[in-house]
């Protein structure tokens, strides 16, 4: 597909995301933070300041209007596809302000 013919994104408001069918971390509306369960971990991630964290997933800007469950639903299944998912034990569900959901455990 020609991303050149795709409209920008209305969704992300930050402009960090041209694209409905990515997540953004500023516009998506729920985020899942993968507790992993070694504290040294090799899939922890790096933050913007260089310190060693939990892997973050952003729910999808075009799913935005879909129920709660039905976003949790597919990003649990995106999750599975990665390793990240054998080695957390909980996974946080928070809505964009940063309020903690759900904590779901896996
Ligand atoms: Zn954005």
């Amino acid at each position: 597909m020609n991303r050149s013919t795709k409209k920008p994104s209305k969704r992300c408001t930050c402009g960090n995301q041209k694209r409905d069918h990515e997540s953004c971390p500023n516009c998506s509306r729920y985020k899942m933070v993968f507790l992993l369960r070694d504290p040294n971990s090799p899939y922890k991630v790096r933050d913007p300041k260089g310190n060693l964290v939990n892997p973050v997933f952003w729910s999808f800007l075009k799913e935005d209007k879909k129920p709660l469950e039905a976003i949790k639903k597919n990003m649990l299944e995106r999750a599975r596809k990665r390793p990240i998912f054998n080695h957390c034990n909980k996974i946080g569900l928070y809505d964009r302000m940063g309020n903690q959901l759900e904590m779901i455990t896996v």
